[in-house]
């Protein structure tokens, strides 16, 4: 590898693949990108199994975006497959939209009182409105308290301990406000203006987003091994390298967790093919009550992909991430002490000369795609001259 380039994109997940694009076409800058995997989409990546069902690799990934910036963006690099992602809570067997809404509540309590219930919610909160848990566990009427107390039971508590190893309440709020309780008949489990599926899968998006002449990319390259950071300067190589460098890893492990390993949580999938057209009615199915998994979720409702015959589902067992060779940190676990820990890391990284930060690892943050490529422009918008 020459010290050739104007910049150094490590990580090629919609972070790196974004930015790399972004210097090379905006900026007309030559860039190198580099991923330790095998492959490029970092958790977004998807591929065929060997039963020629197109699966996510690493957890079902659905775009969804407020955003025309983002969604035009990506349209340059992918037709879309116009898809809602619904999802079920199976309670005990029985199963109810989530995020619970105005459905929800009907098959959960008798008709009476679900009309009642459904009054008040409208008039404490509006129509279409949305509620998170603990906002309605604050509730003083004691009949929208009861209805608090079962949704925090059925749906909250459970499914947050298998994924977080804690309850509701010690995690940072913002988590479980993700999924709102609805004002509303929606059961679609998103409601953002843009959303579905690359047509031709997500690698097909990044193999097209970075394809650049003035991209080269190495995959199986940890930056471990090719950069090195002395004295807030950068080598490349062993050389020096006075381009740029963007970093779209963990930040604890760029500094070889000097000030000690930041906290993640970590996913075990299980993969299962199945003799048989559908295995489930909906793309994902929530276990919120039992079950060592979290979730069930079936590619084909997801992907489109027509096969008569065969089906292939993923059960999700959220784990604490304990083996950075073998492991890999999914979630950010966002409480004062980690954030603590975060800033003196970040502080480092700010001391680099042209060195930024970008993406869900490095920035230690619970981030969807869209927001993730939006920040990607936005940095482009703020470092391209
Ligand atoms: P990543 O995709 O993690 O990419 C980082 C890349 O950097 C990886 O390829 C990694 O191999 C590479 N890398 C790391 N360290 C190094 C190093 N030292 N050297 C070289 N390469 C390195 N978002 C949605 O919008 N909708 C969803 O439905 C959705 N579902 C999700 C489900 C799950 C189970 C998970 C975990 C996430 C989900 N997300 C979803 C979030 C989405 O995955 C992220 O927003 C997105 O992947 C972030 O992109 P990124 O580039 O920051 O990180
Ligand atoms: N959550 C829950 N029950 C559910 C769905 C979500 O308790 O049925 C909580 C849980 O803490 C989860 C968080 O809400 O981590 C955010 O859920 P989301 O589906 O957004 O998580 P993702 O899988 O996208 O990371």
């Amino acid at each position: 590898m020459k010290n050739e380039w104007d910049c150094l994109v490590v990580g090629c997940g919609f972070a790196g693949a974004v930015i790399a694009r972004e210097h090379a076409e905006r900026g007309g800058k030559r860039v190198l990108i580099i991923d330790k995997r095998s492959h490029i989409g970092g958790n977004a990546y998807d591929s065929y199994n060997n039963d020629g069902i197109l699966i996510h690799n690493y957890g079902p990934h659905i775009f969804h975006t407020q955003s025309s910036r983002v969604f035009d963006y990506l349209s340059r690099f992918t037709k879309w497959r116009n898809y809602s992602h619904e999802v079920l809570a199976d309670i005990y067997g029985k199963r109810i939209p989530v995020p619970f809404n105005l459905n929800s509540l009907y098959l959960s309590f008798e008709h009476a009182k679900a009309k009642r219930l459904e009054q008040k919610l409208i008039s404490v909160y509006g129509w279409e409105k949305r509620v998170t848990i603990s906002e309605l566990r604050g509730q003083t009427d004691s009949e929208l308290l009861e209805l608090a107390d079962f949704i925090y039971e059925n749906v909250f508590m459970h499914y947050t301990q298998k994924q977080w190893g804690t309850a509701p309440e010690d995690i940072d709020p913002s988590v479980t406000a993700r999924v709102p309780i609805l004002i509303s008949y929606d059961n679609r489990y998103f409601q953002d203006k843009y959303q579905g599926i690359p047509a031709e899968g997500y690698t097909s998006l990044f193999e097209k987003l970075i394809d650049h002449p003035n991209i080269e990319l190495q995959l199986n390259t940890d930056s471990a091994s090719v950069l090195k950071l002395v004295g807030g300067k950068k080598f490349l190589n062993d050389k020096p390298f006075y381009g740029r460098v963007i970093y779209t890893g963990a930040i604890d492990e760029l500094f070889n967790c000097c000030f000690g390993r930041l906290p993640y949580r970590t996913l075990e999938f299980l993969f299962e093919t199945h003799e048989k057209t559908w295995y489930q009615p909906k793309g994902t199915i929530n276990y919120t009550v039992d079950r060592p998994y979290t979730r069930i979720t079936e590619f084909k409702h997801i992907t489109g992909q027509i096969v008569p015959d065969k089906t292939t589902i993923m059960k999700e067992y959220p784990r604490e991430y304990t083996d950075a060779g073998r492991e890999i940190p999914y979630y950010a676990i966002m409480n004062t002490e980690n954030l603590v820990l975060y800033e003196r890391y970040k502080e480092l990284a700010e001391s680099i000369d042209d060195f930024y930060l970008l993406g869900r690892l490095a920035e230690y943050k619970y981030y969807n795609m869209d927001v993730i490529v939006e920040r990607a422009l936005m940095l482009a918008d703020s470092i391209i001259v």
